[in-house]
């Protein structure tokens, strides 16, 4: 159903002894694909019912012996039905401990609808989507075609987190993209704004080359969340230091084989399928790839590595970095 390598030895040779403990994921996508229509998941095969039973013993399988706390919402789709889908993550995570949920918005969602929901079920955050955004081409939007003022003051006084994952050819490198994640951080200090994907740095030098133009507000972090590549990571810990970058794993995202890589300015996904193909036309034996999920713990282990990060500093940006936000405790 899921994606896993064929055995265990990447696991055992690369990540098992840099992973600790302790996890708290916080970036997790739960969901029932009855909410969207005909499975509309971008290459993932996964069973209808992906919730935390699903999610707990895939990541048993995947970091074995982890105690593991995460952060969970739902999947945007443009063909979700949100309410279901936050209704049915809210389900999941009640009575959890250590798992939290945000709310999947879109810029529609009224602050009115927000707060009903917050006090029915309990969000501790939203989660905003390019997807929802009015554009032709979602992928150009601005931030706020998706994320509205409204909805940032009220995550402001609720003390919520927002995760964010910006879009735009240049990411972290495009400047209405950083005037506005600037602006947002600035005016509103109590919620917590989680870039995503290390500030969507699929590319790595748009985070390198955005990063400095970020102001150090203290509301600002960063997830790891399927990034197979170590200069994002290095460009945040540089700038912001260690404790702002948290631990995700994009589950089920992490469970597809492959990895991400820069090309030029853009960026591109290595899928079994795209290696299988690129092995056939040149005959050459197949290279057989590892979990997404893998190859961004081995860009993370190469930043800590190449950076001199101490097991306590990785211990951090796996655990202790998520819960000292006050929305995850
Ligand atoms: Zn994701």
């Amino acid at each position: 159903m899921i994606d896993f390598p064929q055995d265990s030895d990447f696991y055992i040779n690369n990540i098992r002894d840099f992973v600790p403990s302790k996890i708290f994921d916080a970036h997790v996508h739960l969901y029932n694909t009855k909410h969207m229509n005909n499975h509309d998941l971008p290459n993932i095969n996964t069973p209808q019912n992906v919730g935390i039973n699903f999610f707990e013993q895939i990541m048993d399988q995947f970091l074995p012996g982890r105690e593991i706390q995460a952060n969970c919402f739902p999947f945007p789709r443009k063909t979700l039905d949100l309410d279901l889908a936050n209704k049915y993550i809210a389900e999941e995570v009640r009575g959890k401990p250590g798992f939290f949920h945000q709310m999947l918005i879109s810029p529609q969602t009224s602050v009115r609808q927000i707060q009903t929901m917050v006090d029915i079920y309990g969000f501790r955050g939203l989660k905003c989507y390019h997807l929802f955004s009015k554009r032709k081409i979602t992928q150009n939007s601005l931030i706020q075609e998706y994320l509205t003022e409204e909805q940032v003051e009220f995550a402001n006084t609720e003390k919520m987190t927002i995760t964010l994952h910006i879009v735009k050819p240049k990411s972290l490198a495009d400047p209405e993209n950083l005037e506005v994640i600037n602006r947002f951080a600035k005016e509103y200090p109590n919620m917590i704004i989680i870039l995503a994907h290390a500030g969507r740095g699929f590319n790595s030098w748009n985070t390198i080359n955005g990063i400095d133009s970020l102001q150090r507000h203290e509301n600002i972090f960063f997830d790891t969340s399927a990034i197979t590549e170590s200069g994002a990571f290095q460009a945040i810990i540089n700038s912001f230091g260690h404790q702002r970058l948290l631990y995700g794993s994009d589950f089920p995202v992490s469970h597809i084989l492959g990895r991400c890589i820069r090309i030029a300015d853009e960026f591109i996904w290595l899928t079994a399928k795209t290696l299988q193909d690129f092995s056939k036309q040149n005959n050459i034996n197949g290279v057989v790839p590892t979990l997404v999920g893998y190859e961004s713990i081995m860009a993370l282990k190469e930043a800590a590595v190449l950076m001199n990060l101490s097991v306590n500093d990785i211990e951090d940006i796996f655990f202790n970095n998520a819960k000292n936000i006050q929305a995850f405790q």
